[in-house]
């Protein structure tokens, strides 16, 4: 084995990609990546080479003017971007969770409309569910739409939207009991609306505001903000799929795959963690020889390699799970959980190996030290995970005396 990670029976196209964008990463992102995220400063230049790459379109089927690649593909990109760092990976995952669900679930207009000029990243998706007072418990949406004749009433204030700033088009999660008798379960009353907006903060719309960026501890460049809806009308051919009601569950959809991509940035950042570890080790003499000679280090090292071996592999198979067109939540949530658990623990590791440098801006051990927690948080915590596996483990294995 050359280097860790290692993904077998790839096609030559996948491997092109990999290589490809392994490139960019190298002589692009890392390069500046610490700079710009300590200045928290979007990555402008990085995000048009993607848009040259057609990252934008790489799932996005072919007659739509993408790529038309696997979930597999995608993870794997995402993998190595998060490598170089994981705020550009944040830029391209709610676009890729919004054209997957448009893809999966909009009416033919709304994929014709939208699609081409997504895998292009002249249109660029943000998703939002999350509010101030609602994160894990998306069924406590207060955010609704009502009906006006042949347009919607968007009414509330949503929280958590990556990319909120510069995206033009957000798939909204809101509650809309027309035509759905009172006492509805709320799953079954949700509707995800397609709001179409100018990039920018501000009043982005008539009734849409866009505060400014919240101010992170990490993951910054990526912008983050908050979304406020007062009287925002919203045409009903723009109520995704075009039946209220299903909101709910294109959104978990959307997640389900979103989980992949996130356990994917969690294996990225652990290897880039492991990669300036075993580096540094090489380079630092204590007691008469590198630090990696003492078998204590040695043994860190040994640990950090396998937890991206591992974390790496569950993640490959919950997106060959989804691609293979079964039902992944299980592997999906697995891998997330164990791969953003280990990223962190590496990365710590990593930052120990580090000494009194990794507490140093100068490092780039810093920077990932305060990214890592966001992985456990996106895409659902960790006892969210936990829930979705415990839950399947128990269907999976129903007692049967
Ligand atoms: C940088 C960043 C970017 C984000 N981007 C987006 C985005 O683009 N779109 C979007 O919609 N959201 C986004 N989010 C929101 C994110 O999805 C939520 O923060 C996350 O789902 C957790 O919700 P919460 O923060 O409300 O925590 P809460 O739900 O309030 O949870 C608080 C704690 O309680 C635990 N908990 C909750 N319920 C249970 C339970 N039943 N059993 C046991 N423990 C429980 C949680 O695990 C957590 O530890 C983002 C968040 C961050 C930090």
């Amino acid at each position: 084995m050359s280097r860790l990670a290692q993904t077998a029976g790839l096609t030559d196209i996948q491997q092109e990609i990999l290589s490809t964008v392994r490139d960019f990463v190298d002589k692009e992102i890392i390069p500046v990546a610490t700079q710009l995220e300590h200045r928290d400063e979007y990555p402008t230049d990085i995000v048009e080479g993607l848009k040259e790459l057609g990252l934008f379109g790489l799932m996005i089927p072919e007659e739509y003017g993408g790529l038309g690649e696997s979930l597999l593909t995608y993870a794997l990109c995402v993998e190595e971007i998060a490598r170089g760092w994981m705020s550009v990976s944040g830029i391209i995952n709610t676009h890729f969770i919004v054209a997957y669900m448009l893809k999966q679930h909009g009416t033919q207009e709304q994929k014709d409309t939208f699609l081409p000029r997504m895998a292009l990243g002249e249109v660029r998706g943000a998703f939002s569910m999350s509010e101030p007072a609602l994160g894990s418990d998306v069924s406590a949406i207060s955010s609704k739409g009502v009906k006006e004749g042949d347009e919607y009433v968007l009414n509330g204030q949503k929280m958590w939207l990556t990319n909120g700033g510069s995206s033009t088009l957000v798939a909204v999660l809101c509650r809309s009991d027309e035509g759905h008798p009172e006492g509805t379960a709320p799953h079954k009353s949700m509707t995800t609306f397609l709001v179409e907006k100018e990039a920018g903060f501000g009043e982005v719309r008539p009734g849409l505001t866009i505060p400014g960026k919240i101010d992170k501890m990490g993951y910054k460049g990526v912008d983050t903000t908050e979304l406020i809806m007062d009287g925002l009308r919203i045409p009903a051919n723009r109520v995704l799929g075009g039946t209220t009601g299903r909101g709910f569950y294109q959104m978990m959809d959307g997640v389900e795959v979103g989980r992949v991509n996130v356990a994917a940035r969690g294996c990225g950042v652990a290897q880039r963690a492991f990669e300036l570890g075993v580096s540094y080790a090489q380079q630092r003499q204590t007691f008469g020889k590198p630090i990696a000679q003492h078998q204590a280090i040695q043994f860190k090292l040994a640990e950090m390699a396998t937890k991206v071996e591992a974390a790496h592999a569950m993640m490959v198979n919950a997106a060959r799970k989804k691609d293979s067109g079964e039902r992944n939540d299980l592997e999906a949530g697995m891998a997330k959980y164990l791969a953003s658990e280990y990223c962190k623990e590496v990365v710590e590791d990593a930052f120990r190996i580090h000494g009194g440098y990794g507490f140093s801006k100068e490092y780039e051990i810093e920077r990932l030290y305060r990214e890592a927690p966001m992985l456990l948080i996106g895409e659902g915590t960790a006892e969210i995970q936990k829930m979705i596996i415990g839950r399947r483990l128990l269907e999976e294995y129903r007692f049967q005396g």
